[in-house]
């Protein structure tokens, strides 16, 4: 994932889920010295939620953040190109992907080259995060 990407999709879910600033977690200078890069946004504010036992605005059960609300606020955010549909490369650079299936429909992708590192999406049902 791009740096830009990173951080405003780490600030919008910290500040959905959380009320939290991205400047009042350790996310920001994790991700900049390398502990967090390789992970998924998500995953690592899951960690810092059992690590500072924080407590959910938006869910009283306080579940872990899933893939999708990554998806959603990647979407939310205009942080990434939506394709319509099934692609193996990147459309910036056109080097080959890594990518995660999460249903049927849609499938998140992360560029494998290293000055690109570009993530998107894609879905073949447009309806379904609108
Ligand atoms: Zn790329």
């Amino acid at each position: 994932m791009q740096a830009s990407q990173f951080r405003k999709l780490a600030a919008y879910l910290l500040q959905t889920h959380y009320g939290l600033d991205l400047d009042d977690t350790t996310l920001s200078e994790d991700y900049s010295t390398g502990v967090a890069q390789g992970d998924r946004v998500f995953l690592l504010i899951n960690m810092l939620s059992n690590k500072y036992d924080l407590q959910r605005l938006d869910s009283k059960d306080n579940q872990p953040l899933s893939i999708f609300d990554e998806v959603k606020g990647l979407v939310a955010m205009n942080l990434t190109l939506v394709l319509g549909e099934q692609q193996t490369c990147c459309p910036l650079c056109g080097h080959r992907t890594n990518f995660t299936e999460l249903d049927c429909t849609t499938q998140i992708h992360d560029c494998m080259n290293p000055s690109c590192e570009n993530v998107f999406i894609t879905q073949f049902d447009q309806e379904t995060y609108q």
